[in-house]
């Protein structure tokens, strides 16, 4: 029996996120609040994600 997706919660607005097999480390972003998201762990098809701080850089400089 394969898992065909994978499912997670946003931490950020807790949307129910169901996905295409990733692995650790790849990102993704939110559907509903846009934010990107790190990949921490896999477990038994649970995805524990992490909020990426996309750094904008100061291009003014
Ligand atoms: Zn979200």
């Amino acid at each position: 029996m394969t898992t065909a997706t994978l499912s997670g919660a946003c931490p950020e607005c807790e949307t129910d996120l169901t996905v295409p097999p990733v692995v650790q480390g790849e990102t993704l972003s939110c559907p509903e609040c846009l934010l990107t998201l790190r990949v921490e762990e896999i477990t038994d098809g649970r995805l524990t994600l992490e909020m990426v701080e996309v750094q904008l850089r100061d291009w003014g400089q």
